[in-house]
């Protein structure tokens, strides 16, 4: 491992003045959980001068629900505390099972949703679900901040539009839309601990007084250079009373937003076949979850 500076700053200040000594891109990496960070170091994947540990800055601890606003989780709480937090529990089922699909116990004991994020891998499980309920992460620099919709964060494999003096200080999401469920689902050829040869996110909202689907939000994960929205498939169900026929014809759909490689744990083609599957599968639990039959 290439020598390092190791700082661990207590406040928002002072990690603003660590990020202003930036160098360039990838010069300083954030630290929360280290699952994805330190064996990338270890390897030299990832080689920054000075690696950032934010767990002591109390913003990045933030874990709230606020009404009207949404729900706010600060970049250094794990994975455990956001799966089990009530308001997530209540409102968004897909990012409730995301957390709890990261690794093992141990992993989500440490790893957050913001180093999933920061880790910028298409496979990041915790993303479809976020990207479907509108997610954005809110940076920080020495220069301010702004906030970035999670589907416009990406930009290839590994790569965001962090500048080198930025970080994540919290991701956002919006209230959920009224009478909505999310859930998420990936392949893995194994029980657990793996990446995900495909993953699906799927929020539906009904209008309440016809039952047609209001809002459709699809996101895949593993099958693109970056994690995508399914536009087309979302158009086909919106407006409309869903039934079994529009299920199976947004789940064609959905493979249009895909770009998948052949790689060692599914061809582009298998990978194709998931994205159907698993788009009619989280479709069905959404409104299973929302009590309505599909004919
Ligand atoms: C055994 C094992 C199993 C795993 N299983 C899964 C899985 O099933 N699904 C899955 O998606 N992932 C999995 N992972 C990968 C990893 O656990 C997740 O990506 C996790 O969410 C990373 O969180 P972390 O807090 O540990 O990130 P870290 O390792 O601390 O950071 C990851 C990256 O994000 C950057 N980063 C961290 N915080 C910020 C911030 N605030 N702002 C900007 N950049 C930041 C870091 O600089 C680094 O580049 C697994 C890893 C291991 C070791």
């Amino acid at each position: 491992m290439k020598p390092f500076t190791y700082a661990a700053p207590k406040s928002l200040q002072e990690a603003h003045h660590v990020l202003a000594q930036a160098k360039g891109p990838g010069d300083i990496r954030a630290l929360v959980g280290g699952s994805d960070l330190v064996d990338q170091m270890r390897v030299n994947r990832r080689t920054p001068s000075i690696v950032l540990d934010i767990k002591r800055i109390p913003e990045m601890k933030r874990l709230e629900w606020v009404p009207g606003d949404g729900l706010h989780v600060g970049a250094a709480v794990c994975c455990t505390d956001t799966a089990h937090f009530p308001a997530v529990v209540q409102h968004y089922g897909s990012i409730h099972e995301s957390c709890q699909l990261v690794g093992s116990t141990q992993i989500q004991n440490r790893a957050s949703m913001a180093g999933n994020i920061g880790n910028s891998a298409p496979s990041g499980d915790t993303i479809p679900g976020l990207v479907t309920f509108g997610a954005k992460v809110l940076l920080t620099s020495p220069r301010g901040s702004r906030e970035v919709l999670l589907e416009e964060f990406f930009t290839g494999p590994g790569q965001n539009v962090c500048a080198p003096d930025e970080i994540i200080q919290e991701v956002i999401v919006p209230p959920p839309p009224p009478n909505s469920s999310g859930h998420y689902l990936r392949f893995i050829p194994r029980n657990e601990m793996d990446i995900a040869v495909a993953g699906v996110g799927c929020m539906i909202a009904l209008d309440s007084r016809t039952n047609r689907c209001a809002t459709a939000r699809i996101a895949l994960a593993s099958v693109a250079p970056t994690p995508v929205r399914a536009k087309a498939a979302e158009a086909v169900l919106e407006g409309k009373q869903i039934t079994a026929a529009l299920i199976a014809e947004a789940g064609e759909k959905a493979v249009e937003a895909a770009r998948p490689i052949s790689d060692v744990r599914g061809t582009a083609e298998y990978r194709r076949e998931l994205v159907k599957v698993l788009t009619r599968r989280t479709l069905r639990m959404c409104l299973a979850s929302l009590a309505q039959k599909v004919d």
